[in-house]
């Protein structure tokens, strides 16, 4: 599969800059450029760069460094040659041209990576992370790329998968002497390596749920009566105008979405339309869809103004209890909002009794004069439990490996039970194959053209 062609892409962004990179990978990399640089390239050893002309014929096109790297110490395993040249997409044109009329064909999407691959520089979870890296836009995210493009939890996959092969090789060995009634795979060790593996997959397979939020944003749903700050507290949480803020109650109709990174991780906002009974239609609409986000949030902030807890206690408690009906698994944060527009102080303490009886973390604050907002950074951090982060722990967030994790556990799950029943080997080997299929579909061991051609599409040209 692996291809004779010598590839061409540019590796920077589309547009002028103050230099681009050509990068050139395949068998006659060096021979081709040699061919149009003015420096002899042919002997110059790995890994060194060289200041020279790029010359179609006796034209100069540019100056430019070439960037020299001998199979297979480079990213793709072939030669490479990589050419920073002025950024004008004029020059960068012209040069590509000339190495398509030499005989280099444009790469593919990710085709780059593509090569690491099968060259065996990377496992194919680490070549999807350089992906992930290159869209990482939080600390989290990149964090997490990096960590996978390290290695990550693939090749602690591989080690469990080494060791369940060897285990399949026994059963089916016993296959061949099943008239003699003998067992070569020691039943107890097996057992103990099911459920090794069976633990392996399960926390990585929970830890699904947070690497899948942090790549795209942790939810939270803003919820309270109209009025009551919502776009405000958005807003400075923002620090910009971007949803609408209006004296009459209601406005605020449609569910506003809004990204802002807190400590490295990324959030979505959901302003959503306020709670209350009424009967116009266009407002009842966005009261559904407020219960909706509660339930897609992952903390629900339920606002309501600081005044509230002495004139209308009881209303105040039976909304909290609604939205605490509709956020069964999620957090709730009471924010106790205009807290500046209160003369005294006592509200605090009704605040106090407020969290008490319904066990919800609360806070006063006041969205207009961003009094308070830095404390709810900080308990927003605490409840959606970051500490895993912070722990360096494998996180899973690619949907792909969730996939064949999934299918992994519930395969190891079957052969548990069958080993439980005393089935017959031969389809307990069945079951082991099926795992062992799952398993090295993660890594890469197992591929198929469509994986590939799936995985890679999703690259850009250079990568
Ligand atoms: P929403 O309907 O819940 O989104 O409420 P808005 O954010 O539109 O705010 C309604 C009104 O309350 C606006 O006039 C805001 O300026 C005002 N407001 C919001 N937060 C505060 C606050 O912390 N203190 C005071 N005094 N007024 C606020």
């Amino acid at each position: 599969m692996i291809s004779e062609d010598t590839i061409i892409a540019s590796a920077t962004a589309p547009g002028i800059g103050a230099i681009a990179v050509l990068r050139i990978s395949g068998v006659k990399a060096i021979s081709l450029t040699d061919q149009v640089f003015s420096k002899d390239l042919p002997t110059a050893k790995t890994h060194t760069i060289h200041l020279g002309e790029i010359k179609d014929g006796d034209r100069i096109l540019d100056q430019v460094l070439v960037s020299l790297f001998r199979g297979p110490h480079s990213y793709t395993g072939e030669n490479v040659v990589e050419i920073s040249c002025h950024g004008s997409p004029y020059i960068q044109e012209q040069v590509i041209q000339l190495f398509l009329r030499k005989g280099c064909r444009m790469a593919n999407p990710g085709e780059f990576t593509l090569r690491a691959f099968l060259n065996g520089k990377l496992d194919l979870s680490q070549a999807e992370a350089v992906a992930d890296i290159i869209a990482s836009d939080s600390e989290a995210s990149h964090k997490i790329a990096m960590q996978q493009m390290r290695g990550g939890f693939s090749s602690e996959i591989q080690l469990l998968r080494t060791e369940l092969l060897n285990f399949a090789s026994l059963i089916e060995l016993e296959l061949d002497f099943s008239e003699e009634d003998v067992e070569f795979a020691d039943r107890e060790a097996f057992l103990e390596l099911l459920n090794r593996i069976e633990k392996t997959l399960k926390k990585l397979i929970d830890s699904f749920s947070l690497g899948n939020v942090i790549k795209n944003g942790i939810p939270i749903a803003i919820v309270g009566k109209p009025n009551v700050g919502k776009s405000t507290l958005l807003n400075a949480l923002l620090n910009e105008e971007r949803a609408i803020v209006s004296e009459i109650a209601g406005t605020t109709r449609d569910t506003i979405e809004d990204e802002i990174t807190i400590g490295g991780i990324r959030f979505r906002f959901i302003d959503t339309a306020g709670i209350r009974d009424t009967g116009d239609q266009i407002e009842q609409i966005g009261i559904k869809r407020t219960f909706e986000n509660i339930e897609k949030a992952r903390v629900v902030f339920f606002l309501f103004e600081a005044k509230e807890l002495q004139t209308h206690p009881e209303e105040l408690h039976a909304t909290i209890d609604k939205v605490r009906q509709k956020a069964r698994e999620q957090p709730v944060l009471l924010l106790a909002n205009k807290a500046d527009a209160m003369e005294t102080e006592v509200y605090k303490e009704q605040l106090h009794q407020l969290g008490n009886s319904t066990g919800m973390d609360f806070l006063a604050l006041s969205a207009l004069e961003h009094t308070g907002l830095d404390q709810l950074k900080d308990k927003l951090l605490h409840l959606v439990n970051t500490g895993t982060l912070q722990k360096n722990e494998t996180i899973v967030t690619n949907s792909r490996h969730y996939d064949a994790l999934l299918k992994a556990l519930a395969e190891i799950q079957k052969v548990q039970e069958s080993m439980e029943e005393g089935i017959s080997g031969d389809l307990l080997a069945i079951d082991i194959r099926q795992a062992l299929y799952h398993l090295g579909e993660i890594t890469g061991e197992i591929t198929t053209d469509d994986l590939l051609g799936n995985i890679f599409a999703n690259f850009c040209i250079g990568k």
